[in-house]
């Protein structure tokens, strides 16, 4: 279970609404399973060349190589590395750690996706050999425009397992 202020989730939901069409993405910190704080990153999917698409695979990527660059960023994010840099920096000054990532979804369910699931492995990789904690991955849901859905999962093995969390009110 994990405890996140309301308030963070809200401004998730404001951040996915201002962001859509295109897909939001952001990193949350905080201590053991509290989240504290969140950082807004740029999802740069919007400006990548064809050759940056690499990592996408399969019907993903011939969506993607379909779509102009700035269509792409609707159904899919890649966070601007140098301000997770930055982030993770703000994050360790304040002797916080990294708890999760999260993104939006304009127009489908609050699941991941094989692409959210190929990422999240990626990071798997490193994340290992730089012994972080393993992280959540929120997805804010913006299919049902009235009524936005969060759930949070942890994505092992290529398989993602759905955690609950608990809104805390400020
Ligand atoms: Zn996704």
């Amino acid at each position: 279970m994990f405890h996140i202020p309301s308030g963070i989730l809200q401004d998730m939901i404001a951040h996915a609404r201002e962001l859509a069409p295109h897909e939001c993405c952001g990193i949350l910190s905080g201590k053991n399973q509290s989240v504290a704080e969140t950082y807004r990153i740029t999802n740069i999917l919007a400006n990548m060349s064809d050759g940056d698409l690499s990592r996408f695979e399969g019907a993903k990527l011939s969506d993607l190589q379909r779509l102009s660059p700035e269509e792409r960023a609707d159904i899919a994010f890649q966070m601007d590395a140098r301000e997770m840099a930055m982030a993770q920096r703000d994050i360790r000054s304040k002797e916080l750690n990294l708890i999760g990532f999260y993104h939006s979804h304009t127009f489908s369910p609050a699941r991941p996706s094989q692409t959210d699931i190929t990422i999240a492995m990626e990071f798997e990789g490193y994340r290992q050999k730089l012994n972080l904690p393993e992280p959540l991955h929120l997805i804010v849901s913006l299919e049902h425009t009235d009524k936005p859905d969060i759930r949070a999962y942890r994505i092992q093995d290529s398989q993602a397992t759905e955690v609950q969390i608990q809104e805390i009110s400020e």
